[in-house]
Parts: C-alpha cells; sequence; structure tokens
C-alpha cells in the first residue's frame, strides 16, 4: 500500500483491530509476527490480553474506542497508546490516571472531523485550546485522530486532518480503516486502523 503514495513501509503502523474477535482468532497474526494491535474497549481488552502478553513479547495495544472518564485507571494501565482523548474531563482523569501508576501514555487528539452531532471527537472550533491543555498536562501527545462520515468520500476529511496536524506541528495521523487505508496512506496517515480486511466480517459485540 506504501509504493504509489511514495511511502515508506516503516512511516505507517499497521494497527490490527481484534475487538470482537477471540485470542484464537488472534494468534495467527501474532505467529505471523503483527505486534501492534487495537481495541475499542477497556473492558473487552482486558479479558483477552493479558493471558496473550505472558506468551507473546513486544506486543503494543492501542485503545481506539471511546473511552470513558471512570476507566481512565484500567486505560492507562492497559494500553499503550490511545487514540481517542477529546475532551478536558477525559485528559483531566488520563493526567490523573497517569501520575498515579507513574507511566505516560502517549494520546491522539479524536477529531470530529465531518462535525456529526452523534459523532466523539473534539470539534475543530474547539482544536485549538484542546490541544493547548493536552500540551499543559504533559501527556505525550501522538498526533490527531478522525473517523470520517461514513459513506462519503473520506479523502478531503483525511486531507484536512493532514493540514490541521501539520498547523499544530504534529506528525501523527491516526486515520484509515479496512475500506479507506489506502486512500489515508496517500494523504499522510502514520497510524492505520485495520479490522475487517484482517479477521474477516466481525462477531458478536
Ligand atoms: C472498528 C474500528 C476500526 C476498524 O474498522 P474496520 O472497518 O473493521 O477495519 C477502526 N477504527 C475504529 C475507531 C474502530 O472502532
Amino acid at each position: 500500500m506504501c509504493k504509489p503514495a511514495r511511502r515508506e513501509p516503516g512511516d505507517v503502523t499497521l494497527i490490527a483491530v481484534s475487538k470482537t474477535h477471540p485470542s484464537e482468532a488472534i494468534r495467527p497474526l501474532l505467529d505471523a509476527g503483527q505486534r501492534v494491535f487495537g481495541e475499542n474497549r477497556v473492558q473487552e481488552a482486558e479479558g483477552k490480553w493479558p493471558a496473550l502478553r505472558e506468551e507473546y513479547s513486544d506486543i503494543a495495544l492501542h485503545l481506539i474506542g471511546q473511552l470513558q472518564s471512570n476507566k481512565a485507571e484500567e486505560a492507562v494501565a492497559l494500553f499503550d497508546c490511545i487514540h481517542s482523548l477529546d475532551r478536558p474531563s477525559l485528559l483531566k482523569a488520563l493526567a490523573k490516571a497517569m501520575d498515579k501508576a507513574g507511566r505516560r501514555v502517549p494520546c491522539f487528539v479524536q477529531v470530529n472531523i465531518g462535525n456529526e452531532a452523534q459523532k466523539g471527537g473534539c470539534s475543530l472550533a474547539g482544536l485549538p485550546s484542546f490541544l493547548g491543555e493536552v500540551q499543559a498536562a504533559e501527556i505525550p501527545l501522538a498526533g490527531l485522530m478522525c473517523i470520517p462520515p461514513a459513506d462519503i468520500e473520506p479523502a478531503p476529511f483525511f486531507a484536512l486532518l493532514a493540514k490541521l496536524a501539520a498547523d499544530h506541528g504534529l506528525t501523527g495521523l491516526s486515520m484509515g480503516m479496512s475500506g479507506d487505508y489506502e486512500t489515508a496512506v496517500m494523504l499522510g496517515a502514520t497510524h492505520v486502523r485495520v479490522g475487517t480486511a484482517l479477521f474477516g466480517e466481525r462477531g458478536k459485540g
């Protein structure tokens, strides 16, 4: 996927999104050498990953789904990166949890790139001040993340996220899923979150 986009393979991290898939479905990817995985629920990840981590070394676990503030401590204990930091209350909870754990977990700020009422993510208008708050809280800022609106061409949204990141001097861009990761890589994604294309259709959950 990198060649046509003139990107080096090492510039793009493939996050294998294993949500709803049991450990037996995850093991073949681990055996093939994949080490970066994404989950969208803290509780589900707690049920699967501690055991897999005992079997396989060097696993990096990314939280890609919405996070409730009351789960911040568990998230900080389990995950190596959080992609859904999107509001001051969560920032406060994460900063507190990181202080308590003595562990700084890099976070992407999720942007509500299509201004959708039902979606999580920081508003476009609120982004500059929120980024300032994140920096003041001394949380390592990995970059920006987005989930574009469904069923329309995602490229303009990816391009907008890339521009926002560049405007703020950020290099990390978490964007692109099974249906659009090639477009995302063309437009500068550093992290693509791919589930269905790797695992097949998801199970219940
Ligand atoms: C499930 C999910 C993905 C992966 O989606 P697929 O279409 O299965 O590749 C990526 N990002 C987020 C935030 C998700 O919840």
